[in-house]
């Protein structure tokens, strides 16, 4: 028998833990889905110095845990599995994770978004051994390396700063002449020593042996001219995708799959299940705009049920 839980929130970055904080707090049942990455993508950041209250900065993953403890203050429960399936063609929904089936009554989707890949094909045969997509996690084992970072966004910029602690050198390719990067971000990058700007190219071709990543092959994006570079390290900075495939059959989706809600709202085209969060927000994509939205979610999910009853 499917176990039944009053409000079940998918994901635990800033939105399912704020989401969490507020629906416990008003005293709803409730249990979280921490899912594949519990705490999401704070966790492989490093430290966060534009959300409110921390004067000093925090370290993602800390920051993280004090959602969470703030979170379970209040009776909000978490479930180390993550949700596969649902269907939401009646109430109540029903749910399937990697192990359960559970049945809820509201549903609040938190479950984020994830790095965007090149998908060259010989990103596959290095990926992990010269390939990351994230710098705090695997900037360590490059100490001494010649690094390149792939983007020209705060990400891309936010993993070169960071790759300098290890690389003897870091350079970013950038597909365009201009930066999405904010100016500040950009600035500071620019104004490191170890820093280097390769513009108006794309990665071609990754080149190595069994050992792992040795060169890779760029294509300027304007005179198509091809070039051989050594490098041990290639890291993403590319922007996301989010994580909504579970939802593609019952919840309406944009073009690049983000799940549209309404406006001034987070209700989706299904009464009773709302979304908050990077999985609906392909425009901010901040901590702090994530947790907002988690509390809107929280405020409409509280007041649907009271409609319920
Ligand atoms: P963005 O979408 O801002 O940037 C992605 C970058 O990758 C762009 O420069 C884009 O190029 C490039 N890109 C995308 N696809 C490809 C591809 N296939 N090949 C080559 N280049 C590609 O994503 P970010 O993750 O950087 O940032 C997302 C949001 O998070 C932003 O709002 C950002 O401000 C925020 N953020 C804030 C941070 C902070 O304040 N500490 C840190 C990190 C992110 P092009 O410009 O040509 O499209």
């Amino acid at each position: 028998m499917a176990q039944h839980h009053k409000v079940v929130i998918i994901g635990s970055g800033p939105a399912g833990f704020t989401a969490g904080l507020y629906t416990s707090r008003a005293s709803l049942e409730t249990v979280i889905f921490e899912g594949m990455q519990p705490g999401g993508q704070l966790m492989i950041t490093t430290e966060v110095e534009n959300y409110p209250g921390f004067v000093d900065g925090v370290q993602g993953p800390e920051m993280m845990e004090v959602l969470r403890k703030q979170a379970h203050k209040f009776g909000a429960k978490s479930i180390n599995e993550t949700i596969l399936n649902v269907d939401f063609s009646e109430r109540p929904f029903k749910l399937t994770s990697d192990k359960e089936e559970y049945t809820a009554d509201t549903v609040i989707i938190a479950t984020g978004a994830t790095a965007r890949r090149l998908l060259i094909p010989s990103e596959a045969t290095y990926w992990g051994k010269g390939i990351s997509a994230c710098a705090t996690c695997d900037g360590f084992f490059y100490r001494g390396a010649t690094i390149f970072v792939v983007g020209g966004g705060d990400s891309a910029m936010e993993e070169a700063m960071y790759l300098t602690r290890f690389g003897e050198s870091v350079t970013m390719i950038h597909r365009r002449e201009f930066f999405r990067a904010s100016k500040i971000m950009l600035e500071r990058a620019k104004a490191h020593p170890k820093i280097n700007f390769i513009l108006n190219s794309t990665i071609d071709e990754f080149l190595g042996n069994e050992m792992g990543l040795t060169h890779i092959r760029l294509k300027d994006t304007v005179t198509g001219e091809l070039s051989e570079h050594k490098a041990e390290g290639v890291f993403y900075g590319i922007g996301h995708v989010p994580n909504t495939k579970p939802f593609a059959d019952c919840l309406d989706l944009d073009e690049d799959k983000y799940i549209i809600t309404k406006p001034k709202s987070t209700k989706t085209n299904i009464e009773g299940v709302f979304a908050a969060g990077d999985c609906q927000d392909p425009i901010y994509s901040q901590a702090i705009t994530s947790a907002g939205t988690g509390c809107q979610a929280a405020i409409d999910a509280e007041r649907f049920l009271m409609e319920q009853e």
